[in-house]
């Protein structure tokens, strides 16, 4: 065989079965646009075997074609298509990519179907443009937010922020890094001396602090008047856990301070109103129990007024103190004392009102500098408060002990105990437990209020262990002064 005849011959015996191999479609069409090849892959895309095609011209076969841009332009005008054309065929409702090539003899079309591909990018730009609608929509409802929320980066610049957050923060700078803004912001300890910018919640949520539910600040607006608000801050966090921004919010808080203001004067008002009726009240009915001395009858009436009269006397005070300290007015009276003797005065007066036994657990004799009358206040609130919650007349433990260099005192009972929920809340101002039932015990919610702030201010504090249907144990701790000898 010579080389022509070889390479004929490979060709005719194979080149028909390579083209059956490949992946694309291949048509090749004479000048009338006969099918005078298909491989396997285009007769399997048209959805029609090769005898239906071959010797048949494109548009017998597929008449709606005769209208396409894909025929007009460049199979009828026989023009070499540079790039693939993106062809939907309604009749086979799919996507194709056509490439054409006229060649000496005819014309060969090369054929992908494309419609995942295509589907998929639908799919994505519907994605996109639902994301960008939802985006727009978000934006919207972020601007108009009546709550000033910031984003900023680990240095406190600011890359995103409302409308409301651009009036206290306008000028994309923390306010604890920018001079001009610091001095607009105030906030203040509970002792009254002003917290120090560092510690404004935009620079501990850069540290990597949570500043929740926030910090009472007051903002200094452009007309000279301070607005109270609350800010908020949490650290935004890298994959590593490294700090990388902050998100602020801030609050505008001035209508509930506001009502807290008016109703803090209204319980100073009453307070101070009731105290006069009251005293005057008691001083009449210590006349009257002086000439009622030779009635019994009349005297043990006289006696039921006056303990009911202590009562109120009692809760007036309560009143009064909680106005004092919101003012920051309630003064101690401080001195150095031994604990020991007030203790035992108190339980002393306490057990003739009860019929609890109130047990002494005391084996400490040791000093502390505070306020003698508050500290009794103190203990008479919380052994009142054991008996009280005690409907089963159980015991009453009053002990201490020293740790390291506290004086340690508890009151425990064996009454209603206080859920753990609960427990958070009981040296709260006004907090009082809601029995499923509805009821609550008599009282006003402020003993334990009053008793944490007096000794916090006796540099101790206050805590309280309790199981629910157990009973309670109720500690202070005071700093020593010194060991009795
Ligand atoms: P109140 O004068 O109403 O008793 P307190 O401030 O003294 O107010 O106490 C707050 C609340 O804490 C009480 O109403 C009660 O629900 C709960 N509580 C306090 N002490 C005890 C205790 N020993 N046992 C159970 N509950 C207690």
């Amino acid at each position: 065989m010579n080389r022509l005849s070889t390479q004929k011959s490979f060709d005719s015996l194979f080149a028909a079965d390579f083209m059956d191999m490949i992946n694309d479609a291949f048509f090749v069409f004479d000048y009338s646009l006969h099918f005078l090849f298909v491989n396997k892959k285009a007769a399997s895309l048209v959805g029609k075997t090769k005898k239906e095609l071959l010797g048949k011209t494109v548009s017998q076969v597929f008449p709606e074609v005769k209208k396409t841009s894909l025929y007009i332009d460049f199979l009828k005008s026989r023009r070499f298509s540079k790039k693939p054309i993106e062809y939907y065929s309604p009749s086979m409702k799919k996507w194709l990519t056509v490439s054409v090539y006229p060649t000496k003899h005819g014309i060969a079309v090369c054929a992908k179907d494309i419609t995942v591909q295509k589907k998929i990018e639908e799919n994505a730009q519907k994605a996109e443009k639902a994301l960008q609608e939802s985006k727009i929509q978000l934006d919207a409802v972020f601007q108009i937010l009546p709550i000033g929320i910031g984003l900023s980066d680990a240095k406190g610049n600011y890359i995103l922020s409302n409308k409301t957050m651009k009036h206290y923060i306008p000028t994309n700078v923390l306010p604890s890094k920018d001079n001009s803004l610091y001095l607009r912001w105030e906030a203040y300890n509970p002792d009254g001396t002003r917290i120090p910018r560092e510690n404004y919640p935009g620079a501990r949520a850069l540290r990597g602090e949570y500043v929740l539910p926030g910090m009472e600040m007051l903002y200094l607006e452009d007309d000279g008047t301070k607005t109270w608000t609350r800010v908020a801050a949490i650290p935004l966090k890298d994959e590593d856990g490294k700090v990388c921004g902050q998100i602020a919010i801030v609050l505008d808080i001035s209508e509930e301070k506001r009502n807290e203001q008016r109703k803090d004067d209204f319980i100073n008002m009453a307070s101070h109103e009731l105290k006069t009726p009251l005293t005057t009240a008691k001083i009449l009915l210590q006349f009257l129990q002086k000439h009622l001395q030779e009635n019994p009858k009349y005297a043990i009436l006289v006696n039921k007024m006056d303990a009911q009269i202590d009562k109120l006397t009692l809760l007036v005070g309560e009143l009064l103190d909680v106005t004092r300290l919101e003012k920051g007015e309630l003064k101690l009276q401080n001195e150095v004392f031994l604990v020991k003797p007030i203790v035992e005065d108190v339980i002393e007066e306490l057990q003739l009102t009860t019929i609890h036994r109130l047990v002494v657990d005391w084996h400490t004799k040791l000093f502390v500098y505070g306020d003698k009358r508050r500290l009794r206040q103190v203990l008479v609130n919380l052994i009142t408060n054991a008996v009280k919650f005690s409907p089963e007349k159980t015991d009453v433990i009053i002990a201490s002990h020293k740790k390291n260099n506290s004086l340690v005192v508890s009151v425990q009972d064996f009454g209603i105990g206080i859920s753990k929920e609960d427990q958070e809340h009981i040296f709260d101002r006004f907090y009082q437990v809601t029995k499923n039932n509805g009821n609550t015990f008599p009282g006003l919610g402020l003993g334990l209020f009053i008793a944490n702030e007096v000794i916090i201010r006796m540099g101790g504090k206050m805590w309280c262990e309790s199981e629910e249907g157990k009973g309670s144990k109720l500690y202070f701790s005071l700093p020593i002064y010194k060991n009795a000898n």
